[in-house]
């Protein structure tokens, strides 16, 4: 069983994540069960916090599990560039059931390690520069709720509230 991905409302959602201080067997263990979480629910991508963990890694597999090649891990992930604009439609496991169209980099890049320490830029655009402006963000303890203006992010998260009073959250 995947361990499950935590929802809005969830404190590590909301705080900054640590740095990884070294890579240790209890590192790789985590991001599996991060990639086994991404997959469980059809994502194509996933960021520590999301299972819990407060630690800067996130995953991303645009093909979710279709295409092995295109497994990107990231740890300790710092920008390298992001520009131009897109605006598109995006959801989050953290909010099942929830989507908008939100602006993020039509471009970007960022650097960190890969699961084995080395040295990785990952870069892209489109799908992939959403992706890691989404998880990125998650790293500050941000989800795209926050992006969004006025009324729909208010809309949205007083929908989140009734599920949460409900008790079906
Ligand atoms: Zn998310």
């Amino acid at each position: 069983m995947a361990r499950p991905v935590v929802r809005l409302g969830a404190p590590v959602l909301r705080v900054p994540a640590r740095d990884v201080e070294a890579i240790t067997p209890e590192t790789t263990a985590l991001i599996d069960e991060m990639i086994a979480a991404m997959y469980a629910e059809r994502g194509i991508g996933l960021a520590a916090p999301q299972i819990g963990v407060s630690l800067r890694i996130f995953v991303i597999d645009l093909s979710s599990g279709r295409d092995a090649s295109a497994l990107k891990v990231c740890i300790n992930p710092e920008w390298v560039e992001r520009e131009g604009m897109q605006l598109e439609e995006e959801g989050c496991l953290s909010l099942p059931g929830f989507s908008a169209t939100v602006a993020r980099p039509a471009r970007a890049a960022v650097r960190g390690l890969d699961r084995h320490g080395a040295p990785q830029t990952i870069e892209g655009t489109g799908l992939m520069a959403r992706a890691l402006q989404h998880e990125m963000d998650h790293l500050d303890g941000m989800v795209f709720v926050d992006r969004l203006r006025g009324i729909s992010r208010t809309m949205i998260l007083r929908k989140i509230k009734k599920l949460e009073r409900d008790g079906t959250w």
